[in-house]
């Protein structure tokens, strides 16, 4: 789980500080669980920093995506979305509405042992089941 505590740990075990745009940008997220698109961050960063701009919000997303706090999701549908549970899970998308929604999946169950991943050194799994949200089903 995500909390402000262990990922200001996770900073500062890495040398960095949690500066206010971090901060704000941690807390968006943690507040919003709908993986949230730069445009949503920054309306909800700017309750609270009122002048950032929006160059600062992409360059901390990508430091705070570097640093491994937060994921960038790109599900394919033509925006980046942003994630702060970093932990092994698969994600839902409505192709319709683009709603994200987490869906718990353990990716040490697809097998992929050694032999088969013929040496890849593996960083990131992602798994995206693409397809219709239930409010979506019901006003077809
Ligand atoms: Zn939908
Ligand atoms: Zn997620």
């Amino acid at each position: 789980m995500a909390t402000p505590e262990l990922i200001c740990e996770t900073l500062k075990a890495q040398g960095r500080r949690l500066t206010p745009q971090r901060r704000a940008i941690i807390q968006a997220l943690l507040d919003d669980d709908s993986h949230p698109t730069v445009e949503q961050i920054l309306s909800r960063v700017r309750r609270i920093l009122p002048d950032i701009s929006p160059a600062t919000i992409y360059n901390t997303l990508d430091e705070l995506v570097e640093l491994g706090v937060v994921r960038e999701l790109d599900v394919g549908l033509g925006e980046r979305h942003y994630d702060i549970r970093t932990a092994d899970h698969a994600h839902l998308v409505c192709i319709r509405c683009h709603r994200v929604e987490d869906v718990p999946f353990n990716y040490d169950a697809l097998g992929t042992d050694a032999q088969h991943l013929r040496g890849f050194a593996v960083l990131e799994r992602q798994l995206i089941l693409r397809g219709y949200c239930p409010e979506c089903l019901a006003s077809q």
